[in-house]
């Protein structure tokens, strides 16, 4: 155990405000070192009936709290979240391994997202709208769901966690949140702040255990009426086929095979900067990650230059440390999958230029130096496949069109991003680039909470997470119509006195 401590060395499920032992657990370790951190519970159908129980009978309650008192709550979390900043990002780089600069920035997306969703509760907006028939009013407001499930991954477990219980609470619903086994202490940690800042009990619990058992009963549970889900297309494309049959809502944000284009006229230093964090951050663990750079052959040999040239200077080992810039892989399984992508890419023809190799650490910890190849080609598996990793392949193009192809020639659609100085191919780019979202003279990550996001294609069924968008996953509308006219009017047929 590092000197910074949990209050416990065993987690327990948070279920209707209560902190609930769980017979079978299993280590949670330091990816950085291989230390074990603590243990969490595996957790079974049992335990989602009672989590589930619970919410039912909360979420009445809660959707009669005035909405603008449901946000205070959510401001109060953000107020705790602030002065406990510090602890909670060096716990997630213990957790998950990524530097601890990212960390800082991962949890500010969490504070950031819960004075926004504060200021939802003022809002909520529906809409009023003329009625066809005099003396007739009609309107129509979000209600809530209900009991929703949020089922969230390894590589951001905070702050997807708050792009989906935030909005879900401030319209009224209650909760149940089956983090990744990988990374239970921030939802050890975000159950322990809305506690403190007097979140009714039920509205949200968190059950912890594996996907197989408790996101499966999850999504089989009927009583659940929402499913939002953020993880690997496998998983996502298996829950919305079962909560399909039960006609059950589910919001999925899903992989990336996101891209940088750089052009002939690219200012190629910001290029370069923008590769490097957006490929190389979060060691390529990022669903946004960077990991196609389609570059104009007229600039492709100097911009290999300056990124082998900047990649000398990442240096790699335990985020928590000062300097380090690539922190470990998230587990044995993550680089055996990078591991089997570079004897892909080299059998496939592609040339490798730096990197391609595990980075020898003095201890039990996972880490794979940053790698480039270049002269791939767009339908290569290595251009076409989620890697998870700090793998980026270049692939060479001739003219914009031809990059703007390649770009969207691939079964994913979430983020892209294009380097040029031609205000024309701006315009046109952000016009054409088939994802969710667009960076113009920026790498493929750093979204704002106030924008929706997610993806195209095999990225996601068309839902959002965070920004107002949000709050479409957990609610429904309703239409209100109010005829004050004291005698039936009959809609389409009385029209006329
Ligand atoms: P994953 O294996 O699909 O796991 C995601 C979550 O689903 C975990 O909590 C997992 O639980 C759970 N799960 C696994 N099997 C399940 C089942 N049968 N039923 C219900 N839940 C189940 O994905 P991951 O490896 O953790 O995350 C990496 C993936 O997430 C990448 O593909 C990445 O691109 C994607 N991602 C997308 C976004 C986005 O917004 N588009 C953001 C971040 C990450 P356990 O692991 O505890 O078993």
């Amino acid at each position: 155990m590092t000197a910074l401590t949990l209050e416990t060395d065993v987690l327990q499920n948070f279920i209707d405000g209560k902190w609930v032992d769980v017979e079978n657990t299993t280590a949670v370790t330091n990816p950085a070192n291989g230390e074990r951190i603590v243990q969490v519970p595996l957790s079974n159908r049992y335990h989602v009936e009672e989590a589930v129980k619970a919410a039912k009978k909360a979420q009445k309650d809660w959707a009669l709290v005035p909405a603008p008192q449901r946000a205070e709550v959510l401001y109060r979390v953000g107020m705790i979240m602030k002065d406990k900043k510090e602890r909670l990002s060096r716990l997630l780089t213990m957790e998950n391994g990524k530097v601890l600069e990212e960390a800082r920035g991962e949890v500010q997306e969490g504070i950031d997202m819960a004075f926004y969703m504060a200021g939802e509760g003022r809002r909520l907006f529906g809409q009023t709208t003329p009625a066809e028939l005099k003396d007739k009013f009609a309107m129509s407001q979000r209600c809530p769901v209900g009991v929703v499930g949020i089922i969230t991954p390894w590589n951001f477990p905070i702050a997807i966690a708050t792009w989906k219980s935030f909005p879900a609470i401030v319209a009224g619903n209650a909760v149940i949140w089956k983090p990744a086994t990988e990374t239970p202490i921030m939802a050890y940690e975000l159950a322990k702040i809305f506690e403190e800042a007097g979140l009714p009990n039920g509205v949200i619990n968190v059950v912890f255990g594996k996907g197989s058992e408790v996101g499966d009963s999850m999504v089989q549970n009927e009583d659940i009426r929402v499913i939002s889900f953020t993880g690997s297309n496998d998983t996502g494309r298996n829950i919305a086929s079962d909560c399909g049959k039960q006609l059950k809502k589910v919001s999925l944000e899903m992989g990336g095979k996101n891209a940088v284009i750089v052009m002939d006229d690219a200012d190629l230093d910001l290029a370069v900067e923008g590769i490097l964090w957006s490929a190389f951050g979060t060691s390529g663990q990022r669903c946004t990650a960077c990991s196609r750079v389609i570059v104009h052959h007229k600039v492709k040999k100097i911009l290999e230059e300056r990124l082998l040239a900047a990649m000398d200077h990442l240096t790699i080992g335990n985020g928590l440390e000062e300097g380090i810039k690539v922190g470990p892989i998230i587990n044995e399984a993550g680089l055996n999958k990078i591991k089997k992508y570079i004897e892909v890419g080299k059998q496939e023809g592609a040339t490798l230029l730096a990197g391609g190799s595990e980075w020898e650490s003095n201890n039990q910890g996972y880490y794979f130096t940053p790698t480039l190849f270049t002269d791939a080609k767009p339908d290569m598996r290595i251009a076409q496949e989620e890697i998870f990793g700090p793998v980026v392949s270049l692939i060479e193009v001739s003219s914009f069109e031809e990059a703007i192809e390649v770009n969207n020639q691939v079964t994913y659609g979430l983020s892209s991003s294009i380097f040029t100085r031609d205000i024309n191919r701006v315009f046109k780019a952000q016009r054409d680039l088939d994802t969710g979202i667009v960076y113009v003279n920026a790498g493929t990550t750093g979204a704002e909470i106030h924008l929706p996001f997610g993806g195209t294609k095999g990225t996601g069924n068309g839902h959002r997470d965070s920004g107002v968008q949000a709050l479409d996953v957990f609610t429904e509308w309703k239409a209100i119509y109010v005829d004050y006219s004291g005698k039936l009017q009959r809609a389409q047929i009385d029209t006329e006195e």
